[in-house]
């Protein structure tokens, strides 16, 4: 049964729409399923998930809810970075709006002031975040815990040249106790402003850490429709692939 079949059995609460950013080029590790557990938990919150996807060149969709983005390679950003600036203004507008959105890693970045790749070019970001990053020589590979105030433990995996460094008008998304996140050296992973999260992790991240994804999707409704009323999720699954995370070596 597809997702949207599976919406028959009820009477809908209401649509969210879902836009994946750049899949052609953003999506490594894995980080597509991320909209998928948004669509998974929409349903079992009793709500429509639509899922869309903006590509380079694509027109904008209109009336988005929640804003995901994954991860790439530097060359991956290369070929996205005109794109991206042309769709600057209207991200930066949604994001100070208080749409929610989750960013990973190369789209992190790009989220940020700049990043300076290994190789020498300058990627010029998009400036929702007050972040900078800069390619290193040393590559942070590995299984990452954090610990986020609102979110709790946090569990996922990073792959990046790039570090992140945050200035004070951006939160970090929480404290690393295993792996590395924005940077080798300040202990802290991701990002936060306004419904903004950004982070480093991969896994995919929202399988893994459904309480960030109902941030999203309670977000997304609360402005949309005043209140959210959850539905029971199943969260076996994530209980299931959070214990064997947890047991990984860095
Ligand atoms: N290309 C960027 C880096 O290496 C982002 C990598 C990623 O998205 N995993 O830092």
């Amino acid at each position: 049964m597809t997702p949207a079949e599976d919406t028959a059995h009820y009477a809908s609460k209401g649509t969210i729409r879902v836009l994946q950013l750049y899949p052609r080029e953003m999506n490594i590790y894995g980080d597509w399923g991320n909209a998928l557990v948004l669509q998974q938990r929409l349903l079992w919150h009793g709500y429509t998930p639509e899922l869309l996807e903006y590509n380079v060149g694509d027109d904008f969709p209109e009336d988005i809810d929640i804003i995901v983005g994954g991860g790439g390679q530097d060359s991956g950003q290369i070929v996205i970075q005109d794109d991206l600036q042309s769709r600057a203004e209207h991200l930066r507008e949604m994001a100070e709006g208080g749409t929610p959105m989750l960013v990973i890693c190369g789209l992190y970045q790009l989220f940020g002031k700049f990043f300076k790749t290994k190789a020498g070019p300058v990627i010029p970001g998009i400036g929702i975040l007050d972040v900078e990053t800069v390619g290193t020589d040393e590559r942070l590979i590995g299984n990452v815990t954090l610990t986020s105030p609102e979110f709790g433990e946090i569990l996922g995996y990073e792959n990046h040249s790039g570090q992140t460094t945050l200035s004070g008008g951006v939160e970090p998304l929480g404290t690393v106790s295993k792996g590395a996140g924005n940077n080798s050296k300040d202990g802290h992973e991701g990002a936060r402003h306004r419904n903004v999260v950004a982070s480093y992790l991969h896994g995919s991240l929202l399988p893994k850490n459904p309480a960030i994804a109902d941030f999203l999707i309670r977000t997304a409704v609360e402005r949309k429709y005043g209140t959210f009323v959850p539905g029971t999720p199943d969260d076996g699954f994530a209980r299931l692939a959070r214990e064997h995370a947890a047991k990984r070596p860095r």
